[in-house]
C-alpha cells in the first residue's frame, strides 16, 4: 500500500473562480469561424474560463461571441497574435487552407509554439499538408473534426476525433474538454479527418433509412410519434433518430447540418475510398441522393430533408 501523502489542492485563483468546475488551466485562445458550430463552441470555451478572441467573416457572429463574454478581433492576424491555441471551424478545405496558409493567415501571424486545432471537416490530405506546413514554422497543427451536430456543440458533448502527435494531443486535451465528452486520439495528422469521413458515411446511411421508414409508416397511416418512440428504444434506435426524428416528422428542415456540407463530406469519403481502391455501394447511393437534394437547390436545408426525396420518388410530393 502506498504511504505517499495525499496531494494538496492548489490555491484557487481569480481565474479559477470564473471557470466551470474541473476546467483546464485558463488559456488565451483564438477562434476563427463562428457559425452554427463554431459560435456555441467558442461560447463554451468562454464558459470554461478561457480568454477567447474570435473572428468570423460576417460580423453578427462576432457580436454574439462578445455578448457571451469573448473578445472581437478585426481579422485573422489580430485574433491569433496572442493566442496559445488557435481553433478553426470553417466550411471546407479551401477555407481552412486560406485562413491557415494565407499571407496574413494563422501560420504567418501566430507565435511559434502556438498550437492550431482545425475542427472543420476537410480532406485528410489537406489536413496532412497543413500539419507539414505548421511543423516548418514550429506551430503544430492538429485535425480534430467533430460529430454531434449543433445540439452537441451547444451542450458541449461533441465527439472529437483527433489526428496529431500524442504529445500535442496531451497538451490540448484539457482545453478540448470544454467542447466534448468523447475526445479520442486516433493517430497521426490526417487520421481525425479519415475517421470523420467514416462517421459521415454512417450518418448519411442512417438518415436515409430513417427517412424511408418515416414515409413507409405515414403511407400505412401509423402514428409516427408512437412508432419512433418504440423504435428508438430498440436495436434500430440511434442518435440520429433521437436528434432528428421529431423535426423530420414535422418537416422542419432548418439546419442543423446543411445538405451542402454533407455533400462536401461525401465527396471526401468517395475520393478517399477511391484512393484506397474500395467499393462502397451504399455510400455511393446515398451520396447521389444528397447530391440530388443539392441539385434541386435545397443544399441550404438540413440534411434530414432527404425525407422529401423519398416522398417525391413515391409520388407523395410534387417534384
Ligand atoms: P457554418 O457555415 O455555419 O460556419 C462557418 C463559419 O465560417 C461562418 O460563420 C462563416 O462566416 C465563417 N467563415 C467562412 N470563411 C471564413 C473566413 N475566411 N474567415 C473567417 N470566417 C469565415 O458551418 P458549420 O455548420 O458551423 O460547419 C463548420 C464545419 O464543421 C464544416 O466543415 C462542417 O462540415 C463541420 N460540421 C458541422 C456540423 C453541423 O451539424 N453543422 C457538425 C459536425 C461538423
Amino acid at each position: 500500500m502506498s504511504t505517499a501523502p495525499e496531494p494538496t489542492a492548489p490555491e484557487a485563483t481569480a481565474a479559477d473562480s470564473a471557470a466551470v468546475p474541473g476546467s483546464a488551466t485558463p488559456r488565451t485562445v483564438a477562434f476563427i469561424g463562428l457559425g452554427v458550430m463554431g459560435g456555441p463552441m467558442a461560447a463554451n470555451l468562454v464558459r470554461h474560463g478561457h480568454r477567447v478572441i474570435g473572428f468570423n467573416r460576417s460580423r453578427p457572429a462576432v457580436d454574439r461571441l462578445v455578448a457571451a463574454g469573448g473578445e472581437a478581433a478585426a481579422g485573422v492576424a489580430d485574433a491569433v497574435r496572442e493566442a496559445e491555441i488557435v481553433f478553426t471551424m470553417l466550411p471546407d478545405s479551401p477555407d481552412v487552407e486560406s485562413v491557415v496558409l494565407g499571407a496574413d493567415g494563422v501560420l504567418a501571424q501566430a507565435r511559434p509554439g502556438t498550437r492550431v486545432i482545425d475542427m472543420s471537416t476537410i480532406r485528410p490530405d489537406v489536413a496532412r499538408r497543413l500539419a507539414e506546413a505548421g511543423a516548418e514554422r514550429g506551430i503544430p497543427v492538429l485535425d480534430a473534426p467533430v460529430s454531434g451536430g449543433e445540439a452537441g456543440a451547444k451542450e458541449g458533448v461533441l465527439s472529437v476525433m483527433v489526428g496529431g502527435t500524442p504529445e500535442d494531443f496531451a497538451a490540448v486535451r484539457p482545453v478540448l474538454a470544454a467542447l466534448g465528452t468523447t475526445i479520442v486520439h486516433v493517430g497521426p495528422a490526417g487520421s481525425g479527418q479519415t475517421v470523420k469521413a467514416a462517421n459521415q458515411l454512417i450518418t448519411a446511411g442512417n438518415l436515409q433509412m430513417l427517412a424511408e421508414a418515416l414515409v413507409f409508416l405515414e403511407a400505412h397511416e401509423v402514428d409516427t410519434a408512437s412508432a419512433l418512440e418504440v423504435i428508438g428504444g430498440g436495436l434500430a434506435g440511434s442518435t440520429i433518430l433521437a436528434r432528428k426524428g421529431a423535426a423530420m416528422r414535422e418537416r422542419n428542415f432548418q439546419p442543423g447540418f446543411r445538405a451542402e456540407l454533407h455533400h462536401k463530406d461525401l465527396g471526401i469519403v468517395q475520393s478517399a475510398a477511391r484512393d484506397a481502391r474500395l467499393v462502397l455501394p451504399l455510400t455511393a447511393l446515398v451520396a447521389q441522393l444528397i447530391a440530388a437534394l443539392n441539385a434541386r437547390g435545397e443544399g441550404h436545408l438540413d440534411h434530414s430533408a432527404l425525407v422529401t426525396l423519398v416522398e417525391t420518388f413515391s409520388g407523395r410530393r410534387q417534384p
